[in-house]
């Protein structure tokens, strides 16, 4: 399946949530899901009653679209979390966590995922002073990720920052605005992922 590229207030009013898709519009009363809180489309006046199948599948594709990830990366993830130590469902979401696009958007660097996943791939990005154009580059606690020096006028880059406080620093990141860098302290625990989410009900999902 290809990319989601229609309509992302649309995927939040899907899974009546806010989803914090598209950035700074997120935080103002201009959000579809504070105007609307119902599905799109003709058929979109409500939410149905949900089975526990339909519980456990809309957890897991809320948390998919949030990050913007196709399917098949989505399981990856999970068979990785399940082979790793520890409580599959928050080593499931440490890993999607660590991803570049993801902590390039939480340092601030871009406005959401998206736009954090083209800046790496045009190259935009540094680590540890090494160009790394893979949006799925799995970081780690240490690691220094930096806005290559030629990149640092992007005007988007620098109004991304500016409005940062809206969403909030994560703990688990240091970053210095000035010369647009930030560390990563450690890879975040599952109190440090300040997400709505029930994991458990993914690992069911995919357990059956
Ligand atoms: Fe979702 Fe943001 Fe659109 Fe609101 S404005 S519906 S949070 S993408």
């Amino acid at each position: 399946m290809a990319r989601y590229i229609g309509a992302l207030c649309r995927i939040c009013r899907r899974e009546g949530e806010k989803l914090f898709l598209k950035g700074d519009r997120c935080y103002t009363e201009k959000c579809a899901v504070e105007r609307r809180k119902y599905p799109a489309g003709q058929h979109g006046q409500g939410y149905r009653k949900l089975s526990d199948y339909g519980f456990q599948l809309r957890e897991k594709q809320k948390v998919r679209k949030m990050y913007g990830l196709l399917e098949k990366q989505f399981r990856r993830y999970f068979y990785e979390a399940e082979r790793k130590k520890g409580i599959t469902g928050e080593v499931l979401l440490q890993l999607i966590e660590s991803r570049l696009d993801t902590v390039v958007f939480r340092m601030g660097f871009a406005p959401n995922r998206r736009r954090a996943r083209q800046f790496i791939s045009h190259g935009h990005i540094l680590i540890n002073g090494k160009k790394v154009n893979l949006p799925s580059y799995s970081v780690k606690g240490g690691d220094l990720v930096e806005v290559k020096e030629s990149s640092r006028n992007i005007p988007e880059v620098i109004d991304s920052l500016s409005k940062v406080e809206h969403r909030g620093m994560p703990s688990w990141v240091e970053v210095d605005s000035i010369n647009l860098r930030g560390k990563v302290l450690n890879i975040p625990s599952r109190e440090e992922i300040q997400l709505p989410v029930k994991e458990q009900l993914i690992v069911e999902l995919y357990s059956k």
